[in-house]
C-alpha cells in the first residue's frame, strides 16, 4: 500500500497537462482559475467544475456535491506585489481549515508551466499540538485579515482619488488639498499592507515548518 502522500502526488503529476492547460487559460484571460479535486465512489479523483476568479483570487464551491472533496487546484497570475510562484498564506489557511488533502497551485514561469502540490494529512489533534496548530492558524488568519482590510481600503481610496482627478479642472481645484491628503494616506494604507503581508508571509512559514516537523504536510518532489 503506497504512502497517502506519494499517492496523492503521483495522480497530481500524472495530470499535468490538464492543470497545464488550466494555467495557459489563466494566463491568456489574466485571472485565477480553480477547481476542487473530489473522489468519486470508486475511490477514484476526478475535477469538479472550474470556477474563474479576479485578477489575485478565486473562490471554489465548498464541497463536490454528492462526492466528496479532497482538494484544489489554483493558478495563480503573475503580480509583482507577491511571489506568484508560492501558495499565500490565505491558500495555506484555507487548505488547513477546510480540511484538503491535497492542495496545488498552477503559475507560469520563465515561460514554463508549473505545478507545485502539498499533501495534508492532519491527524486528530489533541493537547499540545492542537494548541499550537490553532495558535499558528489564529495568527494566519489575524495577518491576512489585516492585509485584506488594508488593500481593500487602499483601492477603494484609489479609485476616490482617480475619480477626482477626472473631474473637470474647476472642479478638482478647491479639492486638491484633500487629494494631497487622501494619496498620503493610500502610501500609508500601501505601507502597512506590505508590513502585513510580510508577516503573513512569516507565520505561514512558521505554520508549514510545524507540520512538516510534525509530518502533518509534504511537498510533492520536495
Ligand atoms: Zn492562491
Amino acid at each position: 500500500m503506497p504512502d497517502v502522500f506519494d499517492y496523492m502526488c503521483a495522480w497530481a503529476a500524472g495530470e499535468y497537462d490538464a492543470f497545464s492547460k488550466l494555467i495557459e487559460e489563466s494566463v491568456k484571460e489574466n485571472r485565477e482559475i480553480g477547481l476542487n479535486i473530489c473522489q468519486s465512489l470508486d475511490g477514484n479523483f476526478q475535477f469538479g467544475p472550474k470556477c474563474s476568479g479576479a485578477e489575485c483570487s478565486v473562490t471554489l464551491p465548498k464541497d463536490c456535491g454528492t462526492i466528496s472533496k479532497v482538494g484544489t487546484f489554483h493558478t495563480h497570475t503573475e503580480d509583482p506585489s507577491v511571489d506568484h510562484t508560492k501558495f499565500s498564506g490565505a491558500d495555506i489557511l484555507e487548505s488547513v481549515l477546510s480540511d484538503e488533502k491535497l492542495s496545488c497551485l498552477g503559475y507560469k514561469k520563465d515561460g514554463v508551466n508549473h505545478v507545485s502540490c502539498i499533501t495534508f494529512n492532519v491527524p486528530e489533534l489533541e493537547g499540545q499540538s492542537k494548541d499550537e496548530l490553532i495558535t499558528h492558524l489564529k495568527s494566519l488568519s489575524f495577518y491576512s485579515k489585516q492585509m485584506d482590510i488594508n488593500m481593500d481600503k487602499a483601492d477603494g481610496l484609489e479609485r476616490q482619488i482617480n475619480h477626482w482627478l477626472k473631474l473637470p479642472k474647476e472642479k478638482v481645484e478647491p479639492l486638491l488639498p484633500r487629494i494631497r491628503e487622501s494619496m498620503r494616506e493610500l502610501d500609508r494604507l500601501r505601507a502597512k499592507a506590505k508590513v502585513d503581508l510580510g508577516m503573513e508571509e512569516r507565520v505561514k512559514n512558521r505554520l508549514l515548518a510545524f507540520m512538516k516537523e510534525k509530518g502533518y504536510v509534504k511537498e510533492c518532489n520536495g
